[in-house]
């Protein structure tokens, strides 16, 4: 489907008319959607949009425009077609290899945030299966005195992470490096977080299409029944104690479905302190786990 925008249509009035045809398409968030993609279209601030809504949008604005609608309603997510979207009030740009930063996961940053309460305390702290960069930029902004590591199998994204550490002030405090969960890794680390891919293989196919055919399958794919990166991070710690801090804690976002079996996982692999938090929705979303103070 097209969408023909006269270069004489005014600012807003092209936005309703965009907003209107994502409606009709039966688009959930037609209005903000179409928001959204007129800003990034036309290349305007909200507060231009609104002062200068009067304006026509010109050839190039109803070009972009158009394209934009179209991708839109071919079913791309407004985040892919924008190439950039905001976790924690920070924004991120995205690539092929990384998932779109999801508000779920801003429960991994809180609950990380709750453990290390001291604002200016010196941590160190690692995200594995970086993606954007978005839980280990978000938590290096909110302490000042930590350092941390970006790790991820996939090149582009640690190059998407790497600029999006630059662009949102924490590019001198992160590291970013391209591995397999915690194999070259020697800690210890204060805060080891993570949101790994958590997807049973056979619940893939049943995802919205948004989900399914746009974000990047290794980050989404956990193995036949969605805990295959967490049986392998548990046991890397559980094997190797020394990788946590004394005070040191793992904090990784699960599926709604999975807190008890990550709880039933991880005892069985020795850990003693769990909890599991929940998100804004009220789901299980959040695992925090600490090795047996035995082992260390
Ligand atoms: N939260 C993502 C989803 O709902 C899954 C991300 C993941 O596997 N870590 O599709």
């Amino acid at each position: 489907m097209t969408i023909d925008l006269a270069p004489t249509l005014p600012r807003e009035t092209a936005l309703r008319r965009l907003g209107q045809v994502f409606e009709e398409a039966g688009l959930p968030n037609a209005r903000t959607d179409a928001r959204f993609l007129a800003l990034h279209a036309l290349a305007l601030t909200p507060l231009d949009l609104s002062l200068r809504g009067r304006e026509p949008i010109g050839e190039a604005g109803a070009a972009a425009l158009g394209q934009a609608a179209a991708r839109r309603l071919a079913g791309e997510p407004v985040a892919r077609i924008i190439g950039a979207w905001e976790f924690w009030g920070l924004p991120f740009a995205l690539g092929p290899e990384t998932l779109v930063p999801r508000p779920d996961t801003e429960s991994v940053v809180e609950a990380a945030l709750r453990l290390f309460p001291e604002r200016d305390r010196p941590l160190r702290l690692i995200d594995l299966g970086t993606g954007s960069g978005c839980i280990l930029v978000a938590l290096l902004h909110e302490r000042p005195g930590a350092l941390g590591i970006g790790l991820d199998r996939a090149q582009g994204a640690l190059a998407v992470a790497r600029r999006n550490a630059e662009a949102n002030g924490v590019g001198d405090r992160a590291a970013f490096l391209c591995g397999s969960w915690l194999d070259a890794m020697t800690g210890p680390f204060d805060l080891i977080v993570s949101n790994p891919p958590y997807i049973a293989a056979p619940v893939i196919a049943t995802l919205e299409p948004e989900v399914r055919l746009h974000d990047p399958p290794a980050a989404l794919d956990g193995g036949v029944d969605g805990l295959d990166a967490y049986r392998a991070i548990l046991s890397d710690i559980a094997r190797r104690p020394g990788l946590l801090s004394t005070r040191g804690a793992l904090v990784m976002e699960i599926g709604y479905d999975q807190g008890q079996a990550l709880t039933r996982l991880g005892r069985a692999m020795g850990f003693e302190d769990m909890s599991v938090g929940r998100d804004l929705a009220g789901n299980d979303r959040v695992v925090t786990l600490r090795p047996s103070l035995a082992g260390r």
